[in-house]
Parts: structure tokens; sequence; C-alpha cells
């Protein structure tokens, strides 16, 4: 991946005192990989008004010719989706929650006044361009194939209205670890410069326009020696919602007592597939689970010592579970726990990736079968 600004010089990063900045790699080097390894086909499928969804087919993989006038170039009417495909200890392939995807793209569409595209045809989609390009993902288990689907507006009238044509594009490129192998937690930094999402804006839907402004925020996140960037709510810049593109989840208590904390949806986080995934596990393996909304200022009072968070991770589709090793804030620094994953998060990673890789009963029915 290319870097958006040369590294800065350390001399710029705070003093932290267990990790200086630039010892571990940022998010961009570790994610090196993660994005470019694409499959040799892609599945299009086009809508224009009165005739619908039209068209599906499945294309090689190239360059798609746009008029420079394309409204979703301009507007930034376009959304997209990632969900991946595991490899089956029968050698099969199988995509994890691809309904849940289908209608989160379903209402992202909503939200920018696009056409939903019904869900069996993104279905379809998945299944006929993973079934061509299957013999693209490895059986080395740390490998999957991330879906995107992406769906934008091509009109080429710049009138200041929503397009009346749309393009639907699925691909897919074998993935390896987001944060890059041998990077096992992350450390992360908090946000007070810009906002990510506001009351009655778009942060619980996944568009394009909600990533491109996180990324002056990514910038300053690696300039300390951060691989993500954590986000408050931006109404009282108090709350702790998510990540750039993962939601986080704090572990609370111990023994018996032990419990899972994320924030509810506020309407300014991402409804992450993971997120309700793990919801789910953890209530079955016994922990408790709660949405509620934790201040800054209470992680950082009951990170000490016998104080109540004992763990931290961040979960998505790229992010898989990644332990949270450390908070940098302009309000004072802390280490989360030893600094190293906790049996918590290592539980939970192992019941996930169980899970998605078929190891265990599928008995919710979240593998769905290519
Ligand atoms: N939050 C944001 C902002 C995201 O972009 C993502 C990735 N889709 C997530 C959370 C995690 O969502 P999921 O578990 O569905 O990948």
């Amino acid at each position: 991946a290319a870097r958006v600004q040369p590294p800065s010089p350390r001399s710029q990063a705070p003093p932290h005192a267990s990790s200086p900045a630039g010892q571990r790699p940022t998010a961009a080097e570790a994610a090196s990989g993660h994005g470019d390894r694409f499959t040799g086909h892609m599945f299009s499928i086009e809508y224009e008004p009165g005739a619908g969804w039209r068209r599906p087919e499945l294309l090689p993989l190239g360059s798609v010719p746009l008029h420079p006038g394309t409204v979703g170039l301009h507007y930034g009417q376009a959304i997209f989706e990632g969900l991946k495909a595991f490899r089956q200890p029968d050698g099969s392939i199988a995509v994890f929650r691809p309904r849940d995807n289908a209608r989160r793209f379903q209402r992202s569409a909503a939200r920018l006044a696009m056409p939903p595209l019904p869900e069996a045809m993104f279905l379809d989609a998945i299944e006929r361009l993973v079934a061509a390009d299957a013999s693209a993902l490895p059986a080395d288990p740390a490998q999957s194939l991330y879906l995107r689907p992406l769906m934008f507006a091509t009109d080429t009238n710049l009138m200041l209205k929503p397009s009346e044509r749309y393009r639907f594009l699925l691909m897919a490129f074998v993935a390896g670890g987001f944060f890059g192998a041998g990077v096992d937690a992350i450390s992360v930094r908090v946000n007070h410069n810009h906002a990510r999402a506001m009351p009655g804006g778009t942060g619980d839907v996944k568009i394009a326009g909600n990533y491109a402004p996180t990324f002056p925020a990514q910038i300053e996140a690696e300039r300390a020696g951060c691989q993500q960037v954590l986000w408050l709510d931006s109404t009282e810049n108090r709350w702790i919602e998510e990540m750039s593109g993962m939601n986080l989840f704090l572990v609370a208590g111990r023994g018996h007592r032990t419990e899972i904390v994320t924030s509810p949806l506020t309407g300014t986080l991402l409804p992450g597939v993971t997120r309700d995934t793990v919801l789910r596990l953890a209530a079955r393996l016994g922990y408790g689970v709660r949405e509620e909304r934790i201040a800054l200022s209470q992680w950082r009072d009951g990170s000490g010592p016998g104080g109540r968070f004992t763990e931290a991770f961040a979960c998505g589709t790229a992010a898989v579970i990644t332990s949270v090793r450390d908070v940098r804030d302009a309000g004072g620094d802390w280490i989360i726990g030893d600094g190293q994953p906790g049996p918590v998060t290592t539980t939970l990673r192992k019941a996930l990736t169980n899970v998605q890789r078929g190891r265990v009963p599928d008995t919710e029915g979240w593998l769905h079968p290519v």
C-alpha cells in the first residue's frame, strides 16, 4: 500500500515509556499485502431506470471506463461492503454471514438514495465470483478471501441530484492478517481533532464518504507510532465509539464475573457483523455481555491494577479480533493489562476463527457454502 505521506521523524512522536514510536510497523507497512492480491474476476450488475437491476455477469477483473462526469466520483454516491470466504476442513469454501452484509448494503444504499440490490442478487454474485476464483484461496488457514461489493452512481449529469443509473461491482482479494504477520496487539491513538460521525449523519452505514475523512487522523496516529485511531462521540467528545474500520470491545471484571463491553449502536458507529458475532459467541461461552457507553476517562481510570477493565480488543472482518496493547491520549497514555493479548481476547479470537473455518458446528447458520 502506498503511503499517503512520508514517515515523520521520530522526534515528533510523544514520549511513551514502553513502546517508542517507530519500532513496530505502522498500519500502512503492516497491512501492505492487504488489499492488493486481487483475484482474476469481478462480478458486475447494472441498474437502469425502468429496467431495474440487469445484466449480471462474471467478467475478467479489469479497468472500468468512466466518463469524467460520473456522479459517484463527484458527489460520493458510493457504498461498499467487506466480508470474507474461508476454506473449510473438507476443502470447500464458505462465506461468513453474507446475508448480514447484503442487508447492511441495502441500508447504506437507502441512506444515499440509491436503489437496494436484492439480497438474492448479492448472494448470487458472491457465489459466482467465489466459485470462479476458488483456486486463488490457498489452504493456509492464515489466509482468507476478502470480498468487496461496491456500488456507485453512474449518471453523467452533474445536476446535484441522485443518479438514475448505478453499477454494482464485486471483487475479491486474498487476505492474510490485516496488521501483518507478527502483530498480535495494536496501539491506538485517541482522536480529538476531527469527527468521524455525528447524530443524524452516516456513521452507521458503510458509505465511501466515511473513510477518506479519517485519513488525516490515521496519519497523525501513525506519526505517534499507533496503528489505529479511536473515535469518541463527536457531541461530547467523551464516549468511546469505534476505530476507523473496526469496532471496539473492553473486557471488564474477573473470574466468573468477566464480561465484555462495547458501545451500544448509537447511530454514529457501524453495526459490525463481527461485533454481533462476538456478542453472541461471548454469551455462549458464559461471559457477561453489555452494550454500554464507556467514557474515555472511565476506561483510563479503570485500567490500573485491580481496576474494572482488564483487556481490550478491536474486531472486524479485516481485523478479526486484535488485542489492544495501549492507548495514547493527550490526557495521558496507558497500557492495557500487561500489553499482551489477554485470555478473554484469545479465547474469543479462537472461537471466532473456529466458526469461520468450520472447525466447530455452525449452530447459528453463519456459514454460507459456495
Ligand atoms: N466499523 C467500521 C467503521 C468499519 O468500516 C468496519 C468494517 N466494515 C467495522 C466497524 C467492522 O464491521 P464488520 O465486522 O462488519 O467488518
